[in-house]
């Protein structure tokens, strides 16, 4: 038996069982084998029966003293019963249906029982107990994700069978990284963390396959990166920042005039930008981009600037005509709702050169715009966007640079990882005169009080914001944020102008309603967290979140960020009626911390990597067995080695570095056709 040899050709294995096994992603040995149990039951912690308290579960020494009853309940049901003794206490064990197990038990021989145990004053009882004899138990049992047919017992099965069949497996790590990061073989490793004999086998190699998969996914990021470094790239000659400097009604943080030189060398560079801004929200990435942007386009360059959403999008067009216009940059706003003539016209003004800065969303730009000499792509709120869509970004023009913004702060190892294919800025300065937002934590008791303070910050002139949970976008909240708003204009809020905002309205409803809101038309918006990305109305100062502990923090502290963005103090309520100690203490960081990075690394402690970026927003490949979290430790040597091996093998051409580089493709493939 092969690696790649079709599971379906594993003894006891065949055509049915295969589909099961194909359904967890298992096609071959190789990936079986890689099918790493979830935790282990422990077989050699036994207890006495009189040790243990209905209900617990138990793992028992005990010799059976009685022969088996065999009893035909009804067709279908077979009950088998026996006794055991473990030397103090009797236990009746009741076995459904499996004759196979019953047959095989003799009387008077020792045997280990794990289950649950029933206990009254009288006797204790097992009902289908695992049962193994205990001289030949397997002491540490894995424990697979099972799924509908295929039980981890069975999985457990065929994964002995696969280990018995196949030979050694060949080793992916030098004997060099080996001793310098303690490492066992890949053949051992793999063995002992399906059937390890105690917890001193399973640690090493869990180490082991942890190190492994932590050093393929780092040593795949930075090829991906250096793939990009081949390309020569469009030189941008001369600097205009000075110029654009001019242009502003306020004085960049120093913050922002680095970030800004930071892209210029890298265009001025023989290598395409790969850049990544990451700024806490309100950190003034936008004017960054603009500035960005103004070199290209004085160089006699096109660009291009994407933005999660319409809204935004529309909002960075008012914003980067109004600082560049007067001086002839042309700009034009493309978006799903472009009727299709204009449509038409802008593509041809683009290919013709025409235009020098095409704003919009996403989608718009990935199809079928062209432009006569595009240089440079920017994405806003890049955490909405994965690794992938990164790749297919930058096969736009030849050699771009691409520039991403992104206001989610993650911390240092992570960003490592997740933005490990591009070089960053950093925004670690607000601009000047921002006032600390007040975050106070309230129960619904409070609603009558919190919406008359809201009348009183309207009846000043100021705005507020009102948000609704919406986690999937599913009708029933989007019913609620309308039955809210409706109930609202009845009541707290009668004769005040309330908007209403939501994922699944029209564009231009949209738009009108973020422009009514923005003129201070409407007053008070009642959104669902479509509200998170980037807008930026400086009038607001009132923020209300409803469910609060329904958000993770870092949405929270998105959402926090669309207010004290004026020279106005701002508040920000989070209502909760949450009991949990855990949301009540999340809660409070948020009243503790304003500081985006922290509050990340609080929110990743508590939630964990998965939660924290949404699946589909890192769009990394699936880990099998490491914890960006908890193997925090384990991924910085792996970075730390992936780094040497490149530094000596910049290709992974050396013959020693084949596996390693076959893992690579392996892994990423997976998440090319994910
Ligand atoms: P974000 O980083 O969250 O995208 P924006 O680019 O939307 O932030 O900027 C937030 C607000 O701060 C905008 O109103 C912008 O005009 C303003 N702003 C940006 N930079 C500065 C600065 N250096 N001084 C004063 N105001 C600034
Ligand atoms: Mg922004």
């Amino acid at each position: 038996m092969e690696l790649n040899s079709n599971i379906q050709f594993i003894k006891g294995v065949g055509e049915k069982k295969a589909k099961l096994f194909n359904s967890l992603g298992i096609f071959d040995v190789d990936s079986l084998i890689h099918f790493f149990p979830r935790k282990y039951e422990d077989w050699t912690k036994t207890a006495y029966v009189s040790e243990l308290n209905d209900g617990d579960d138990a793992v028992i020494k005990a010799t059976m003293i009685t022969p088996i009853k065999e009893s035909r309940i009804r067709r279908g049901l077979t009950l088998y019963k026996c006794r055991f003794s473990d030397g103090e206490s009797v236990i009746n064990v009741t076995i459904f249906n499996n004759k196979y197990l019953a047959q095989s038990l003799r009387v008077y021989e020792d045997y280990i029982l794990f289950g649950k145990i029933e206990r009254n004053f009288t006797a204790a009882s097992m009902s289908s107990p695992k049962i193994e004899r205990a001289e030949s138990a397997i002491h540490i049992h894995p424990v697979y994700p099972a799924k509908d047919k295929l039980t981890s017992r069975a999985i457990s099965k065929v994964m002995q069978t696969a280990l018995e069949s196949i030979g050694e497996i060949p080793e992916t790590l030098t004997e060099e990284i080996r001793s310098r990061y303690n490492l066992i073989t890949l053949d051992r490793a793999i063995r002992d963390i399906h059937f390890p004999k105690s917890e001193k086998d399973y640690i090493p190699a869990r180490n082991r396959l942890i190190f492994e998969e932590l050093l393929t996914l780092q040593l795949g990021l930075l090829k991906l990166k250096s793939s990009k470094r081949k390309e020569t790239a469009i030189k941008i000659s001369n600097d205009y920042t000075d110029e654009f400097t001019a242009l502003l009604a306020f004085e960049m943080t120093r913050a922002q005039k680095r970030a800004i030189a930071d892209c210029i060398m890298d265009m001025q560079g023989s290598f395409p930008m790969n850049r990544l801004i990451q700024g806490d929200v309100g950190s003034g990435k936008t004017a960054v981009a603009a500035g960005v942007i103004y070199t290209a386009v004085k160089n006699g360059y096109q660009c291009a600037l994407m933005a999660p959403t319409e809204i935004l999008a529309t909002q960075h067009h008012k914003a980067l005509c109004k600082m560049m216009e007067s001086v002839g940059v042309k700009i034009v706003l493309l978006t799903g709702s472009t009727p299709a003539k204009e449509k038409r016209e802008i593509k041809s003004r683009l290919l013709d050169g025409e235009i020098d800065l095409l704003i919009g969303t996403h989608a718009i730009i990935q199809n079928d715009v062209e432009f006569k000499s595009l240089a440079l792509v920017i994405t806003d709120e890049q955490h909405r966007f994965g690794v992938k869509q990164r790749a297919q970004l930058s096969k736009k023009g030849d050699a771009v640079h691409t520039l991403v913004m992104s206001a989610t702060p993650i911390p240092r190892t992570l960003g490592l990882i997740l933005y490990g294919d591009l070089d960053i800025s950093i925004l670690d300065e607000l601009p000047p005169g921002r006032q600390e937002i007040r975050t106070d934590v309230v129960d619904s008791r409070y609603h009558e009080r919190l919406y008359k303070f809201i009348r009183d910050a309207v009846d000043r002139g100021e705005q507020a914001y009102i948000v609704c949970p919406m986690v999937e976008e599913n009708e029933l909240e989007i019913k609620s944020a309308e039955e809210l708003a409706q109930e609202l204009s009845q009541s707290a809020f009668k004769g005040y102008n309330l908007g209403l905002l939501h994922g699944k309205m029209k564009p231009k409803d949209k738009e009108t309603v973020m422009k009514a809101f923005a003129e201070n038309d409407v007053q008070i918006l009642i959104a669902t967290t479509v509200v998170e990305v980037g807008i930026d109305v400086p009038n607001a100062t009132v923020m209300v979140i409803e469910n609060a502990e329904r958000f993770g923090l870092s949405t929270l502290h998105q959402l926090r960020g669309r207010i004290g963005r004026g020279n106005k103090k701002s508040f920000c309520v989070l209502v909760s009626d949450s009991k949990s100690e855990a949301s009540r203490e999340r809660l409070l960081a948020m009243k503790q911390n304003s500081d985006g990075f922290k509050i990340a690394e609080i929110d990743l402690k508590t939630r964990g990597p998965g939660d924290f970026f949404g699946k589909r927003q890192h769009g990394l490949p699936d880990l099998k067995i490491a914890d960006m979290v908890n193997d925090i430790d384990t991924l910085r040597l792996a970075q730390e080695c992936a780094n040497e091996i490149l530094d000596r093998d910049y290709n992974l051409d050396l013959p020693e570095n084949q596996p390693l580089l076959e893992q690579i493709n392996r892994m990423f493939r997976e998440l090319e056709n994910s």
